[in-house]
């Protein structure tokens, strides 16, 4: 039997031409004609505000917490069951990280925990659809707006996913005041590494193309708005090559086709894995969509989670478990009280992802959920 891995980054075939273009363009570096394609097409398809592509969704972050102005004393509330780089784009500011728990029936932080880890130094609240399934953003938003709170989204799971609003479909990405993304080789669509900070606030829009610009206002004068650049602020360096952007387009060309692959490899698994008491599929509440991000299972115990990777691994398929809880890292813990977050703990110890990646094909799901049907029914 063939090797199943947890990932193969996807490619449309057409990366190469398009990175061929942007070398004939003569211009190689960032913010030319492939960037500014791919910022349109998101802020077009999405009705997001200012979309700035960056080097990474960890790029995006650290940008966020520049433009949000956090400094030592300031404090940030986060679900503890996320990716590192959530946490550390604050923390390089002197932050404070306040993590909250998450749900009971989804890995995505606890929306009813947010308002009691307020406090009078709070500045904002970083949200994380995790799955890309969509937080509650209008409890989300409430809140923010009683507190004076800034909202970014950690949408780095999120491409191509919504907030139901009733029957409106409101684009995850266009809710809070920041939002930013991934196109690592192991998101829906990627660029090798890549992401992007988009600026829904237009109030901070001007500052985060000047921060972009490693502190210059260099766009600016390239548009003709001013009559010579300068250091006008801090900044970095967080624009990504052409060469980036070229392959990026050529994905973002496909994404309708990229996502129909994706959430039928998602409704496969669904259809092949039984319910069972020793496991949980995952769900979606109403308010939100599935994009096919990730599958995942949550098992009753850790034992039987670790059982089936072992299992799979006899035939040679990978699959992983997910994020360690950031308040029990070994970061944060020496500076901080032990507290103790129930869901989180949960999560890190059950939580199970079965391979998933555009060209898995039929065969192997079947296969996959076949083993893991029947560890799930012996153990
Ligand atoms: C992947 C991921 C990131 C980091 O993305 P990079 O582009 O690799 O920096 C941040 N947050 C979450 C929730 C992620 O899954």
């Amino acid at each position: 039997m063939s090797r199943i891995p947890f990932n193969i980054p996807y490619t449309t075939g057409k990366e190469v031409d398009y990175i061929q273009q942007a070398i004939a363009n003569g211009k190689l570096s960032g913010n030319g004609i492939f960037t500014k394609k791919c910022q349109q097409l998101f802020q077009k398809r999405y009705g997001f505000g200012k979309c700035l592509l960056t080097t990474s969704c960890t790029d995006a972050l650290e940008m966020a917490a520049l433009l949000l102005n956090i400094k030592p004393g300031d404090e940030i509330i986060i679900p503890s069951y996320t990716f590192v780089s959530t946490a550390n784009a604050f923390v390089l500011r002197g932050a404070k990280v306040h993590f909250i728990d998450s749900r009971a029936d989804h890995p995505g932080l606890d929306e009813d925990k947010i308002e009691e880890a307020v406090t009078a130094k709070t500045k904002a609240i970083i949200v994380v659809h995790y799955a890309g399934v969509a937080c509650d953003m209008e409890k989300v938003m409430k809140i923010a707006e009683k507190y004076s709170l800034w909202v970014v989204e950690d949408a780095a799971h999120s491409i191509e996913s919504y907030y139901m609003k009733g029957e409106q479909k409101i684009a995850l990405g266009s809710i809070g005041h920041l939002a930013t993304f991934s196109f690592h080789e192991t998101k829906n669509i990627n660029s090798g590494e890549g992401g992007m900070l988009v600026v829904n606030e237009p109030s901070l829009q001007e500052r985060a193309e000047i921060i972009w610009e490693k502190g210059t206002n260099r766009s600016a004068f390239f548009r003709g708005e001013v009559d010579k650049y300068n250091w006008v602020d801090i900044g970095s360096s967080f624009l990504p090559s052409e060469i980036i952007a070229a392959f990026l387009w050529a994905q973002l060309e496909e994404i309708d086709e990229i996502q129909q692959k994706r959430l039928k490899i998602w409704d496969l698994y669904y259809a092949s894995i039984n319910a069972h008491l020793n496991i949980t599929l995952p769900t979606i509440p109403d308010y939100a969509t599935n994009n096919g991000h990730i599958f995942y299972l949550v098992c009753k115990e850790g034992e039987l989670r670790d059982e089936i990777i072992a299992r799979l691994k006899k035939h040679n398929i990978l699959a992983v478990f997910h994020y360690l809880s950031l308040h029990k890292s070994p970061f944060y813990i020496n500076q901080s009280s032990r507290t103790s977050l129930t869901q989180a703990e949960r999560y890190s110890e059950c939580l199970v992802r079965l391979p998933f990646y555009a060209d898995l094909k039929e065969e192997e799901i079947l296969r996959i959920s076949e083993i893991v049907n029947h560890v799930v029914e012996n153990y």
